[in-house]
């Protein structure tokens, strides 16, 4: 939605960007389509995400693709919500390893990241799941039920 506030969108903005292109790549400007879908960073993640849950691999184009990702993987129920649930958090640890990138200058491999992901996206989904109980060694082969 344009609110990301990335260095092309901070330039349009006239905030003067010390680095222009992205901390993941080094190769084009920052944008958000780029960090989020085109950085072969993200490629890295989205890969390891789906692969973790079984979904075949997929092509975002868009950050638009990445939030509807769960509506057309052909799952369903509470493996659906904990699905969207994963790209969502997918999504904020790449905004949380870029802002370390710049702000802490603590880099993190795709494998750190997607450790991340999978913990974080644990400790929300289990707090939130009330079907029971969800362990570890579940959540690590993608098995609600
Ligand atoms: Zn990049």
């Amino acid at each position: 939605m344009g609110r990301v506030a990335t260095t092309s969108a901070l330039e349009k903005r006239n905030i003067i960007v010390p680095k222009k292109n992205c901390v993941f790549c080094d190769y084009i400007s920052e944008t958000v389509e780029h960090l989020f879908s085109g950085c072969i960073f993200a490629t890295g993640i989205w890969a390891a995400v789906t692969s973790w849950c079984r979904i075949p691999n997929i092509f975002v184009f868009s950050v638009r693709d990445i939030v509807d990702l769960h509506k057309s993987v052909g799952l369903d129920g509470i493996t659906k919500i904990a699905f969207q649930g994963i790209m969502f958090t997918a999504l904020w640890s790449i905004w949380r390893a870029r802002n370390n990138h710049i702000f802490s200058e603590k880099k993190q491999s795709v494998l750190d990241l997607v450790t991340e992901i999978k913990t974080v996206s644990f400790l929300w989904f289990r707090s939130r799941y009330r079907y029971g109980c969800i362990d570890w060694k579940d959540w690590c082969n993608f098995e609600m039920m």
